[in-house]
């Protein structure tokens, strides 16, 4: 999960900064697009303004020459495609000269805002547009006409077209970057005057910040946010001496387009080492973990048997896993060894040593699961009371050991011993027939009887002897026969063997 958000989070962090340069590009080059269609406009308007100045003074010279003033009308539209008409104007606001001539305008007084301000400022101007008298909307580029005393003849002016195919749109039409783009000019009272839809030019500008721009008449780039939720990248430059401003605008959607198109690829090129990453990390996370869950599981299970093989096989190929593997061994080890001490502990008589009666029940489970013929014998010591009231419960005791001791001497490994309480015995003989056992018992009677104990010196004790077959079932049975045989052993005077 860490290293999905991280690359997802890498992934976000770089469409983020991306977005924002891509935003921040696309405003500069709007800024810059619009500056230079400003400085080429201003160009413009400066030159346009020359060479009417030019023509002025040569109208000066020949203001009363018609044709003149018909040919300087004619130089003027024709020489540089400036102007859709040309006029020259007498002081009275009185047409002396057009060109085209089509426009039929001679002899005519001129009412339009246009001409009326240029009589009225006599001064070199660029009007405001407004519709002309051929219904056109037209802005009114002038120079006055003077003679040379400096009194003021009338102006020459040329009308230029803004919806019409003319010199703006040939200056302003140029397909910007591409479609998505859009460049218009406005006039200071935020009057459209050019803009790529023709239907727009003439309608005003809303309220907002490309107004609130224009208004500054500087230059910059802002970005506008339209209750539409169209988000516009905007730049806009101001052209002086018209009093205009040229903008450009794209929208952000526009502009971030390119961007998916770029996260997309950046997608396709991180996920197939982010598939690779995340596998990798899963199997080393894996091959980590692994052994730590096998071994927390093993530990819910201590006391199983074969434990300590599983944990053995439990793969410990980094140091934590391989000292908590080995504490492991070591604690069920240690467990094992004192569970198997108590064990033992419980089932043996601390005062000889042999199978106490617990560890009787167990060695007799063991006889019988190992379908094996079995002699019992049952042997108790005669007329131990009197040893004990005697010499004392400690003397017995030590009597008790001693005997013990023969006992041990005289038996084979898989002969089972057993204390069956007080001064009482029983010998389990695996696979030992009656005769065998007799001997066995006979030469148990005898040795004791040849030993010399200390204090009391002679004992003597009494045996019974019985035999078992798996098929008798139950070991009981022998058991209580030896005790038979062993009562009349007692009762046929004592220190001496009896066959069940
Ligand atoms: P018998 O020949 O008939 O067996 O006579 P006995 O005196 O041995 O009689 P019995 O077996 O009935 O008596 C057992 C005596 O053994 C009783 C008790 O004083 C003594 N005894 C039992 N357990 C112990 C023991 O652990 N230590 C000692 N010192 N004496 C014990
Ligand atoms: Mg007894
Ligand atoms: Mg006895």
């Amino acid at each position: 999960m860490s290293a999905l958000i991280t690359l997802a989070n890498g992934f976000f962090a770089t469409y983020r900064v991306q977005r924002q340069l891509l935003i921040d590009s696309t405003l500069d080059a709007n800024r810059l697009y619009a500056a230079k269609l400003a400085s080429t406009t201003e160009i413009f308007f400066d030159t346009t303004q020359r060479q009417l100045a030019y023509s002025a003074a040569l109208l000066a010279k020949g203001f009363g020459d018609d044709a003149f003033l018909r040919a300087e009308t004619r130089r003027l539209l024709l020489q540089t495609n400036t102007f859709n008409s040309v006029a020259v104007v007498n002081a009275n606001g009185v047409v002396l000269a057009t060109s085209p001539e089509t426009i039929r305008m001679k002899g005519r007084q001129l009412t339009t805002p246009g001409a009326l301000q240029a009589l009225q400022d006599r001064q070199a101007r660029i009007s405001e547009p407004y519709i002309s008298a051929a219904g056109n909307l037209v802005i009114f580029v002038s120079a006055p006409i003077r003679d040379d005393a400096g009194s003021y003849l009338g102006y020459v002016g040329g009308a230029i077209y803004l919806r019409q195919k003319g010199i703006l749109n040939q200056l302003l039409g140029q397909d910007y970057h591409d479609a998505g783009a859009n460049t218009f000019v406005v006039d200071r009272d935020k009057h459209i005057l050019y803009h790529q839809n023709p239907a727009r030019i003439g309608q005003s500008l809303k309220q907002g910040p490309i107004g609130d721009a224009i208004e500054s008449l500087g230059n910059g780039s802002v970005r506008e946010d339209t209750p539409s939720g169209v988000n516009s990248l905007v730049g806009y430059a101001s052209v002086p001496t018209a009093g205009w401003v040229i903008v450009t605008v794209r929208t952000t959607d526009n502009t971030l387009l390119s961007l998916q198109g770029l996260m997309v690829k950046v997608l396709h090129q991180i996920t197939p080492l982010t598939l690779l990453t995340l596998l990798a990390v899963w199997l080393l996370s894996r091959l980590i973990s692994q052994p730590l869950g096998l071994l927390a599981r093993s530990a819910n299970d201590m006391d199983r048997v074969g434990i300590s093989d599983d944990i053995e096989r439990i793969p410990s190929w980094y140091f934590e896993v391989a000292q908590l593997k080995r504490a492991m061994l070591l604690g069920i080890s240690l467990l094992q060894n004192k569970i198997g001490k108590l064990r033992t502990e419980a089932q043996t008589d601390l005062l000889t040593g042999l199978f106490n009666r617990r560890g009787l029940s167990f060695a007799l489970e063991y006889c019988r699961a190992g379908k094996q013929d079995l002699a019992v014998v049952a042997l108790d010591i005669d007329r131990f009371k009197r040893v004990n009231d005697t010499y004392g419960h400690h003397v017995g005791d030590e009597v008790i050991r001693l005997l013990a001791q023969q006992l041990r001497a005289g038996s084979r490994d898989g002969d089972i011993l057993c204390r069956n309480g007080g001064e009482e015995f029983l010998m389990l003989l695996p696979g030992t027939d009656g005769e065998t056992a007799r001997e066995i018992a006979e030469r148990l009677r005898e040795r004791v009887a040849a030993t010399t104990f200390p204090v009391v010196e002679r004992i003597t004790i009494s045996l019974g002897v019985a035999l078992w077959t798996p098929a008798m079932g139950e070991i009981d049975r022998a058991l209580k026969s030896a005790d038979e045989a062993l009562y009349r052993a007692k009762k046929q005077g004592r220190d001496q063997v009896v066959m069940a």
